[in-house]
């Protein structure tokens, strides 16, 4: 992979056409580190944020040895670079094959569940393999209702009374047992695991049995950009929210189990950054060469504000001094399709123009994980940058705000 000190230098020497993905090697270990000094347990990297096997592997140097996986082509991803890696089974909803698949080919030893219908399924194939049941965790994942940006509590979980009967059920069997849930992504509100702890305890004290682990599941919030025309939102630092768990975790009386974390995008979300290339400005408009069917799936861009930095082509034009007033841009991706619009506008300097290059930062997350080959469009092409997006000036602009009118 080449190596440029910035992404301008990227943009002015490769003059791409198609996007770049810019990785950060080095902001992904110190986000690593951070997240792992900060967690009183086991971390577990959710692969699904960001499986690019340089992503796996630059995690497994930077000392991560577990991996919450939840497909066989994940657990194929993980083994591939990080042999020695354990992998949690963590997707509540599984297919047989793929459980005997996790336990058999893989040696998988920690799952989820969510009904008895999955512990069922679980207790079949365990037999059929003549597992001893002692010597598989299975984590019992319970409904929380969170505040994040992406709320996948609604989708799974067990409520309270049927988690205490799953449990109770499994230690029958003779499995380990514990608990787990996932708040959501992003999360929005500094009390959301200390409602999921209060959840937790409430099943805890009604199964007795003797629990193996909690996993709190991801949810932890990236940094990202803040849009100046809005209120700030209140939330915590990282330290201060990580801080505020630790203390939850000893006053719910969880600091004896062994304690799991499934951190996806806190980790990834500022190793990446993202260079596209103005096709054509029309207007307020403009035409790049990615999109929501790529890498700016509209699901996730819709929602945050991610910075954005302009880098201008001098091929094009001489600018002296100042680039103009940030204004809003309506952006169109490269696709053929009249949906292929974002949402929410760009803001940038008033004077952007066709064959100029923006530089979108922190997008390391949910982003090539969701990209496409709709239309023959599929970025690939992966730089290594060593300047931290961050570093020196503030990016001029931002991507994703408020809807603009037209
Ligand atoms: C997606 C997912 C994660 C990672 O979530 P982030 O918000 O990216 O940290 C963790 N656990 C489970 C079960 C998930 O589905």
């Amino acid at each position: 992979m080449q190596i440029f000190e910035t992404a301008r230098d990227v943009a002015l020497k490769l003059r791409p056409d198609q996007p770049v993905y810019c990785f950060r090697p080095e902001v992904l270990r110190e986000d690593t580190r951070g997240f792992m000094q900060a967690f009183p347990g086991k971390t577990a990297y959710a692969v699904k944020t960001n499986g690019e096997p340089l992503v796996l592997k630059a995690l497994a140097d930077a000392g991560v040895d577990a991996f919450d996986v939840a497909s066989p082509a994940e657990f194929a991803a993980v083994r591939a670079v990080a042999p020695g890696a354990e992998m949690l089974y963590m997707h509540p909803v599984k297919a047989q094959s793929d459980i005997r698949l996790a336990l058999e080919e893989y040696g998988i030893r920690v799952i989820a569940v969510d009904h008895e219908d999955e512990v069922a399924k679980l207790v079949r194939v365990v037999r059929a393999l003549d597992i001893d049941p002692g010597t598989l965790t299975v984590f019992v994942r319970i409904q929380t209702k969170g505040h994040a940006a992406y709320e996948l509590s609604k989708k799974f979980g067990a409520g309270p009374a049927q988690a205490v009967e799953l449990l109770q059920r499994l230690d029958r069997h003779g499995y380990r047992v514990g608990l787990c849930f996932h708040v959501g992504s992003q999360i929005q509100d500094p009390d959301t695991y200390e409602r999921a702890l209060a959840s937790a305890d409430w099943v805890r004290n009604r199964a007795g049995v003797a629990l193996a682990g909690l996993d709190v599941g991801g949810g932890f919030p990236a940094e990202y950009g803040h849009d100046p025309n809005r209120k700030k939102p209140d939330m915590p630092t990282l330290d201060a929210l990580m801080a505020r768990l630790r203390q939850d975790i000893v006053e719910w009386g969880f600091d004896e189990l062994p304690l799991v974390a499934e951190p996806g995008r806190v980790i990834v979300a500022r190793a990446f950054s993202l260079i596209v290339r103005v096709l054509l400005r029309k207007g307020r408009r403009l035409y790049i060469n990615d999109g929501i069917w790529a890498s700016l799936s509209d699901s996730w861009t819709g929602k945050i504000t991610l910075p954005a930095r302009f880098i201008s082509d001098p091929a094009i034009r001489n600018r002296n001094g100042d680039a103009g007033a940030i204004v809003p841009f309506r952006v169109c991706g490269a696709t053929c399709d009249s949906v292929d619009i974002l949402s929410r506008p760009f803001w940038l300097p008033e004077t952007v123009d066709t064959g100029d290059w923006i530089e979108i930062g922190h997008i390391g997350a949910y982003s090539m994980a969701l990209r496409t080959r709709f239309n023959g469009f599929y970025p690939d092409h992966f730089v290594e940058v060593t300047t931290p997006f961050d570093a020196g000036k503030a990016p001029e602009g931002f991507a994703s705000l408020e809807t603009m009118a037209d």
